[in-house]
């Protein structure tokens, strides 16, 4: 099968080509940046559209760019002359209340899977928004809320069927393919086509929390003290720390729009009546500015940053896993973040400790285990006027926070088209298992478009 009309009669999904309706909609991805042209899209309605369109590309020749949220921050989602895998029309979720399970199509998205969990009060780890995709999400480790709590989200990943580099269909779960499954906890895109996969589920029902808004000059105290209690405070607690520019919202003076303030986002997913007292010792550090905190669906938390991150923003992005916050570390934060150029711009430290850690290192792909936090700078703004402008704030800032990290390798999620070659320090304790597992399912490295782990010879 090397013709387009042949891949056309063996997938039912809509095959899209640079002249078709749709075709500037379709080769689009989320981080605006990216502006490529595939020679097609297939957007696959079932496995074995997925199947006919790996085969198509391996026999062709081409490249191949696999999509499920189309969030990646190097648009591995799309390319240039090669085909696109759009799963994202296959975004079905089957909630089994009993099981305490969930069923999600490989192009479901967070908001999918916390829509139909949530009519049952379950929930598990997934990121901050609701547009991100979960299979890549998964597929790179997983951080989010629930994460001190439950695990990153690949901790939760039961099982999952994948399309390997020659068209056979795999389960993967503790029986079967269970290297197949260590290697999709953590190791990336590179095993082959996610058209399906099994998530443990919580009961995360009504959430308490929301962002709280305090001045810069309290941002040196509100870092420490949140560093302090994130140690060990009680594992429903997640929370992460961050700077923004006041976007023109309800709940923030109208006289403080635009201005700077340092931010914490919370999310208690325990008993909702203890959720004041477990948010106290971030009340006690300094006065809260502006706040929508109290309690809420937790999809609700999930969708509320959604307006800051629009389809099209242009972004660049850089991370590391962080280990301990000096002194040092949290003025040159103060600096620097207290700068960021946009209210969709800003630094998150994201806690992965709790039941993260309770995990050993060699249990799943993703390998930093032992750090505290996973650190992301972002710009995201709407005009390529800035791309300059914007990378500089965001390399000035990472180069200033890097040497306090106390590790050389950052979230593979997080990680931008110029860090490629940090792949065997992101991966870290787990690059040379993972590039066997390669060579396996995928030896001649057809899944490329993603963080790349090169298969073993
Ligand atoms: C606004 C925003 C918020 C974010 N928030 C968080 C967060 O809170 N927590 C967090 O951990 N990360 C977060 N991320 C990072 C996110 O995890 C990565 O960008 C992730 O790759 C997105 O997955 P996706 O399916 O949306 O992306 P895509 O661009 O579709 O895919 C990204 C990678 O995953 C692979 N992939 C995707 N689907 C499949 C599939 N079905 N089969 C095989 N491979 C597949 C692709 O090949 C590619 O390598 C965020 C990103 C953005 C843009």
């Amino acid at each position: 099968m090397t013709t387009i009309a042949e891949l056309r009669e063996q997938v039912r999904g809509p095959v899209v080509e640079p002249s078709d309706d749709g075709y500037d909609e379709h080769r689009r991805v989320h981080n605006g940046i990216h502006d490529r042209r595939p020679a097609l899209v297939v957007r696959a309605t079932s496995t074995a559209d997925a199947v006919a369109t790996v085969n198509y590309a391996r026999e062709a020749g081409l490249d191949l760019a696999v999509r499920g949220g189309g969030h990646s921050g190097p648009g591995f989602g799309t390319c240039d002359g090669g085909v696109v895998l759009d799963l994202s029309l296959i975004n079905n979720v089957f909630v089994d209340r009993v099981k305490k399970t969930a069923h999600t199509g490989g192009g479901a998205t967070w908001g999918d899977l916390n829509h139909a969990a949530h009519a049952y009060g379950l929930a598990t780890t997934g990121g901050i928004i609701s547009t991100t995709g979960v299979t890549g999400l998964t597929l790179g480790g997983g951080i989010g809320y629930l994460a001190r709590g439950c695990g990153l989200s690949c901790d939760n990943l039961v099982s999952a069927e994948v399309v390997a580099a020659d068209g056979r269909i795999h389960v993967a779960n503790e029986h079967d393919n269970d290297e197949l499954l260590w290697a999709l906890r953590g190791g990336g895109g590179n095993f082959g086509v996610v058209t399906s996969l099994e998530f443990a589920l919580h009961d995360v029902d009504t959430i308490y929390g929301g962002p709280m808004l305090y001045e810069v000059a309290d941002a040196p105290a509100v870092m420490r003290a949140y560093d302090e209690y994130i140690q060990d405070a009680p594992e429903q607690l997640g929370a992460f720390f961050g700077w923004q520019l006041a976007p023109p919202l309800p709940f923030i003076p109208e006289d403080r729009h635009g201005d700077m303030f340092c931010a914490m986002v919370t999310c208690w997913s325990g008993r909702p009546e203890q959720g004041e007292q477990a948010l106290k010792p971030f009340r006690d550090v300094a006065e809260v500015k502006a706040e929508f905190v109290g309690p809420m669906p937790y999809p609700a938390l999930n969708a509320a940053f959604d307006g800051l991150f629009p389809k099209g923003l242009r972004q660049y992005w850089k991370a590391d896993f962080v280990r301990d916050l000096p002194d040092e570390a949290i003025a040159a934060h103060v600096e620097h973040g207290s700068k960021a150029p946009t209210s969709s711009s800003g630094m998150h430290m994201y806690p992965i400790n709790g039941a993260v850690h309770r995990v050993g290192t060699s249990e799943t792909a993703f390998g930093h285990r032992d750090a505290k936090y996973a650190m992301v700078i972002l710009a995201g703004y709407p005009d390529a006027a800035d791309d300059e402008d914007n990378r500089q704030w965001v390399r000035g800032y990472y180069d200033a926070v890097h040497p306090y990290s106390g590790t050389e390798g950052g979230y593979i999620n997080f990680m931008d088209t110029d860090d490629a070659a940090r792949a065997p320090e992101n991966f870290g304790p787990t690059y040379d298992r993972l590039r066997q597992v390669k060579a396996t399912y995928d030896p001649d490295n057809l899944f490329h478009l993603n963080q790349n782990v090169p298969p073993a010879r």
